[in-house]
């Protein structure tokens, strides 16, 4: 399950070097090349899902504790107050890397907004609305 034109397959993979800061047999955490922070890391899959729909249960089921293990690291290694813990799915949403990976971002009090929207608002009717059409999707 790897794709060999996939540059995230070649780092997670070993065939490319990277700045590794976690590796196992099924997962490796580098740091971004583009950081929104200090110490701002992904965690690749080391077999090859396009985003978080094509992964398999157990595969998904393993990264949001990884990703709770490294924010930890970057709050004790780097002084860091906090992380977002931030997936991309798809180019409307930003993903720009079509190897599923999850992005671990530390915070620092008083740094700069790095994850946030603009709050719409949204009648009750139309949230039960809105919640029918997703319910019967699955
Ligand atoms: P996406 O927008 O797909 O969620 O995130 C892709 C991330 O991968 C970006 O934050 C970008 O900076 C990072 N990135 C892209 N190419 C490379 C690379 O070759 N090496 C590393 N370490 N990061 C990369
Ligand atoms: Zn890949």
């Amino acid at each position: 399950m790897k794709d060999c034109n996939c540059i995230f397959c070649k780092i997670a993979n070993g065939e490319i070097p990277s700045a590794t800061v976690y590796e196992d047999d099924e997962f490796r955490a580098i740091l971004d090349l583009g950081p929104a922070s200090k110490g701002h890391a992904l965690i690749l899959p080391k077999n090859h899902f396009k985003d978080i729909c094509e992964a398999d249960d157990a595969t998904a089921g393993k990264l949001f504790p990884l990703a709770a293990k490294i924010g930890a690291a970057m709050k004790k290694g780097l002084g860091a107050d906090g992380f977002n813990v931030v997936q991309n799915n798809g180019s409307s949403a930003g993903q720009t890397v079509f190897h599923l990976h999850v992005h671990v971002i530390p915070r620092y009090e008083g740094g700069p907004t790095i994850v946030s929207w603009d709050p719409g608002k949204a009648e009750s009717d139309e949230l039960t609305k809105t919640a029918d059409l997703i319910k019967a999707a699955f």
